[in-house]
């Protein structure tokens, strides 16, 4: 955990969140600025900087993330309809967060292009 981490700490309980789902290994809660009607961020609940850093060793985590991504995406009511699932990964991928985190956003019909 880092002590700074905005995500560390939501995961941790100690920064508020909008929680929907959360176990021994991952946290899922509501995006602060949603850009669609579901627009949850899930999370490893160990700290990991972004995609670039992961290790096989996160293998079972990074599976349980994308699980529980499609459960919450059932459960939400976009699964038939469709969604995407995004990480943004450094400078030019914009990640704001750098906590690994997976976008799921859906509700809306997204842009065809992923433009900004
Ligand atoms: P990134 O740009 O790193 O891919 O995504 C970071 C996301 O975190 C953004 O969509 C932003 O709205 C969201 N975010 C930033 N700060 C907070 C916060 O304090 N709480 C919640 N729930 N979401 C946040
Ligand atoms: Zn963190």
């Amino acid at each position: 955990m880092s002590e700074t981490c905005l995500f560390c700490g939501i995961s941790s309980g100690e920064n508020p969140a909008n929680i929907v789902y959360q176990d021994e290994m991952v946290t899922a809660f509501w995006d602060i600025k949603p850009i669609a009607p579901v627009h949850i961020l899930i999370i490893p609940n160990k700290h990991i900087h972004s995609l670039n850093e992961i290790s096989e060793a996160d293998g079972p985590i990074l599976a349980h993330m994308l699980f529980v991504a499609r459960d919450l995406a059932k459960e939400h009511g976009v699964d038939e309809d469709g969604y995407r699932l995004m990480t943004n990964i450094g400078e030019n991928g914009r990640q704001t967060v750098f906590h690994l985190h997976l976008h799921l956003i859906g509700g809306r019909r997204l842009m065809g292009r992923i433009v900004s």
